[in-house]
């Protein structure tokens, strides 16, 4: 069921820290606790200042354990957001909304804009700020139902606003770009690839997580993650950024990350929850010998058809009898899955 922020039993903000709005209310969404937030708009520069006196005044006190490292480098904020080059028929899907610093650009340039943002505090301030965004729809919930699950009302808002684009005749992508929380990334990444694709990926994450994202073959960060990125989309790392470039200071380096999904790689993956449990499972060992491994998975080395049939494999892919999953690049990683998984 939806229904609105009660703004008359709230004091009004927007006279202390917005820029002064008409009212038009702009997009109802969902709260973790059934409640709907209207959101509404405002262009107030996010710098550190900026912030600290909003959060002094409403009494917020931040939560780093949420991740909440706000970006106050404007500059890299326009860097993140040309990066993601959204088209103005585009649905993009934001994680983290903050205070709508990074929202309020996204509504500008795209057709709709799902924002997830936990902190129920941060999402009455970020509605504060989007006064004029009709276009946005502001969701108070965890993103994530479970470890490896990507919360349904999340999903039924991405839905919701494929809906309307069809019923205006559009067609565009769908599109992640956010400054990640980071405790949650990875899973918000990996499920968003397995259950609701997006065409491109324009993310904060910490530095090290994005050498995991674009690692290749060998690279000390290749992981699981690495393969079901790699085997799925082109990468790029665009800029590290400081700690300096958030408030509060985080303790690393983070960095921008582009990924393209290429749907001609994606497609050669039979079965996509499948292969992403047989990494998993795989990377578990990641040093040991990738052989040992595999037999293991197909029934124990005591099995003479376990162990015959990894051999064919390892003969079909012409495989060093003790190469290791961390040698072994995306793309064979693809074929080896299919073969091993075969009836
Ligand atoms: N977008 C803002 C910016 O760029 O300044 C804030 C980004 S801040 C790095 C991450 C935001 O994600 C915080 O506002 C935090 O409360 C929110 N967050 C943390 N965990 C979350 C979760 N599981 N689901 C949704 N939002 C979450």
């Amino acid at each position: 069921m939806k229904k609105s922020f009660q703004h008359s039993s709230k004091p009004s903000r927007k006279k202390k820290f917005g820029r002064k709005n008409s009212k038009k209310p702009t997009q109802v969404v969902s709260g973790d606790k059934g409640e709907d937030v209207v959101a509404t708009a405002s262009a107030t520069r996010q710098t550190t200042a900026y912030l600290k006196k909003l959060f002094s005044e409403v009494g917020f006190s931040i939560d780093t354990k949420k991740g909440q490292n706000f970006l106050v480098d404007l500059n890299l904020l326009d860097l993140l957001e040309r990066s993601a080059d959204i088209q103005p028929d585009d649905i993009v899907l934001e994680v983290g909304s903050g205070t709508a610093a990074l929202t309020e650009r996204l509504a500008r340039a795209a057709f709709r804009v799902v924002t997830i943002e936990i902190d129920s505090r941060l999402a009455t301030l970020a509605q504060d700020r989007l006064v004029d965004a009709d276009n946005v729809h502001l969701v108070n919930t965890d993103v994530l139902a479970r470890k490896n699950k990507l919360s349904p009302d999340v999903l039924s808002a991405l839905d919701e606003a494929e809906k309307e684009r069809l019923a205006v005749d559009k067609k565009g992508r769908f599109l992640l770009v956010a400054n990640l929380p980071y405790c949650v990334a990875t899973p918000v990444i990996s499920n968003l690839m397995l259950s609701k694709p997006f065409a491109s990926a324009t993310v904060t994450v910490q530095y090290e997580m994005a050498e995991r994202m674009t690692a290749s073959a060998g690279h000390h960060s290749y992981n699981a993650l690495s393969v079901w990125i790699g085997s799925q989309c082109r990468t790029e790392i665009i800029r590290s950024l400081p700690p300096a470039a958030f408030w509060p200071r985080p303790k690393v380096d983070s960095a921008i990350v582009h990924l393209d999904l290429e749907e001609h790689r994606r497609s050669r993956i039979l079965d996509l929850p499948r292969f992403h449990t047989f990494l998993r499972n795989i990377f578990c060992h990641r040093r040991k010998v990738l052989r040992g491994v595999l037999i293991s998975l197909a029934g124990g080395k005591k099995s003479p058809e376990a162990v015959a049939r990894i051999d064919a494999i390892y003969e079909k892919f012409n495989l060093e009898r003790n190469i290791r999953a961390e040698s072994i690049d995306p793309d064979t990683f693809v074929k080896i899955e299919h073969e091993f998984s075969l009836p």
